[in-house]
């Protein structure tokens, strides 16, 4: 089921992810819900906490194969780092340059609770790095270059305002 994605100025961004404890089907249809909804943005990767579920999961498709992850951890960071341009399905029109390491080794859950340990690169290090950064409550935004920050800041403030007036209206309708 299509998702409502969450953008820049809801708290639920900035919490701390639970760990899951128990691979179940519910976490197996979180996991398919959030793949239909980054591939209908589209995006490249999504985490739980940008629909709203406080849990370390994160669906990522940088390459034509699925991951669906859970629980994931970055056990080793290489010293070579690349700056890329970034951005994020919850920070809509912005992008900007990100310094991250070249190549992770990360360790994770699949859907089936089998444990995996990857060595990826590139693009793929990139974005298990933006997404576990979200289930840590960090956004993209947050490591840009002072210059980068400047030049985001205003539409950061924008979109800020835009997401509380929207979640305001969102309230009002319940009541
Ligand atoms: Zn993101």
């Amino acid at each position: 089921m299509l998702k409502e994605i969450k953008k820049y100025g809801d708290p639920v961004l900035r919490k701390n992810a639970e760990k899951v404890e128990v691979v179940t089907d519910e976490i197996r249809t979180i996991l398919l819900d959030m793949a239909e909804t980054m591939y209908e943005a589209p995006g490249v990767g999504l985490a739980a906490p940008q629909i709203g579920i406080n849990l370390r999961l994160v669906v990522i498709d940088t390459d034509g194969v699925l991951r669906k992850i859970i629980n994931p951890a970055i056990l080793e960071y290489s010293l070579e780092t690349e700056s890329c341009e970034e951005g994020c399905l919850s920070v809509p029109g912005i992008y900007e340059k990100v310094r991250r390491a070249k190549k992770i080794k990360v360790k994770y859950l699949n859907e089936k609770g089998e444990e995996v340990i990857e060595e990826v690169e590139d693009l793929l290090a990139r974005a298990f790095q933006h997404e576990i950064d979200h289930l840590d409550g960090l956004l993209f935004v947050d490591k840009l270059s002072p210059i980068g920050k400047k030049l985001a800041s205003q539409k950061l403030m924008r979109l800020k305002k835009e997401t509380l007036k929207n979640m305001k209206k969102g309230d009002l309708k319940w009541k």
